[in-house]
């Protein structure tokens, strides 16, 4: 396969690309809210997290799976339409689960799962992922990497001893992100990077934007 690759780093002109490292994590609806904290229990921020009107809140839930459990998984508010839960894939194989790789909201045929709170616990019938990883970028820094919302890049991290490449890194581009990359728990581990839940770290990164590669492959 030929192709031309074109890598775009940054430099003094070039934005600067953070790694945002997702740990495990669920969001919830209002309704399972009442059912795991009591009923009209609000969620508590604990930490505002990068994307627009997104936190850590204080409350954590307890996943059950058909193997085991994991405990004190954080809940990210504020409540959503449906419930959601996010794994790396180790996490996954500790629960005895084999979740499908989605971008957030696309739940149709994912595994259930059992969610324990403090006050009760609800077996949910899907809603279980791991989450595609992606770039978030504001327009003004797209328009600079010649990036355009729902294409697919590839992302190469340098940690000054190791090479990674991430292929197909989905890019979501809003007036209200930052330029953001974000992997989850198992990704950061392989290229290097501590798994400190959604702590950021600078790294050097390079893209190629997918347009020069073939379209099929
Ligand atoms: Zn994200």
């Amino acid at each position: 396969m030929s192709h031309h690759s074109t890598y775009i780093r940054p430099d003094a002109a070039a934005p600067v690309i953070r790694v945002a490292v997702s740990a495990r994590h669920v969001h919830l609806s209002s309704s399972t809210i009442d059912i795991l904290f009591g009923p009209h229990h609000h969620l508590q921020v604990r930490n505002p997290i990068q994307q627009p009107d997104q936190y850590a809140s204080q409350e954590c839930v307890t996943l059950v799976g058909p193997k085991g459990r994991l405990d004190n998984v954080r809940v990210v508010g504020p409540a959503r339409d449906q419930d959601q839960v996010e794994l790396a894939r180790t996490d996954a194989a500790h629960l005895g689960l084999d979740p499908p790789l989605r971008e957030s909201g696309h739940l149709q045929d994912t595994p259930g799962i059992t969610l324990i709170g403090p006050l009760g616990s609800l077996a949910i019938h899907g809603g279980v992922i791991r989450a595609l990883r992606h770039l978030h970028s504001s327009t003004a820094d797209a328009v600079v990497l010649g990036l355009k919302d729902g294409d697919d890049v590839d992302i190469t991290l340098h940690d000054g001893e190791r090479t990674v490449k991430f292929d197909r890194v989905r890019v979501r581009v809003s007036p209200f992100y930052r330029l953001e990359l974000h992997l989850d728990t198992d990704e950061a581990e392989a290229a290097g990077l501590a798994p400190h839940g959604t702590v950021q770290l600078p790294a050097d990164i390079a893209l190629r934007p997918r347009p020069f590669w073939p379209q099929t492959r």
